[in-house]
């Protein structure tokens, strides 16, 4: 895969999601890091986004809630290059009706170098970066020259 380098805006867009067992978690660390992220364009599944945006009066966007097609919102989101930071606190001992999801969404995310957070303190350290404040740079998959040198073979 051949890469080329974006720019990324002091101001990114942040997807946050939780799994029920993990809400309270998401909850808590918005509300820890409020100040931070009120600096972004935040967007959420749907409950998540619901209860982050109650406890903390955060502007959040609501997506479809993740069973019903939230996660993979998020994926498309990422694909058109609209979200650049995602914070997943996915549960780790309950299997879910969605899982395929799950896995389509962390794929895609790995496919398009998004910065991923799946528990607290890997999302406590991207916000502690220097790199979530201000503009950055972030390698993503070059699809006009992967395409010509398909076409080329
Ligand atoms: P929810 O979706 O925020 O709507 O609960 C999250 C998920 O289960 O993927």
């Amino acid at each position: 895969m051949e890469y080329r380098e974006v720019e990324l805006p002091a101001c990114k867009s942040i997807a946050l999601i939780a799994h029920d067992n993990r809400k309270a978690s998401l909850v808590a660390w918005c509300a820890r890091h409020r100040e931070a992220l009120a600096q972004h364009r935040l967007c959420a599944t749907g409950t998540s986004g619901a209860l982050v945006a109650e406890d903390t009066g955060l502007v959040i966007e609501r997506l479809v809630s993740g069973p019903l097609g939230g996660d993979q919102q998020v994926g498309a989101l990422i694909a058109e290059g609209k979200v650049d930071l995602l914070i997943f606190f996915w549960d780790p001992f309950e299997p879910m009706p969605h899982d395929p999801d799950v896995k389509a969404l962390l794929r895609i995310a790995a496919v398009w170098n998004i910065p991923v957070a799946c528990n607290e303190s890997s999302a406590d350290f991207i916000v502690a970066s220097p790199l979530f404040a201000g503009r950055s740079q972030r390698m993503v998959p070059d699809y006009e020259r992967y395409t010509a040198s398909r076409s080329a073979r």
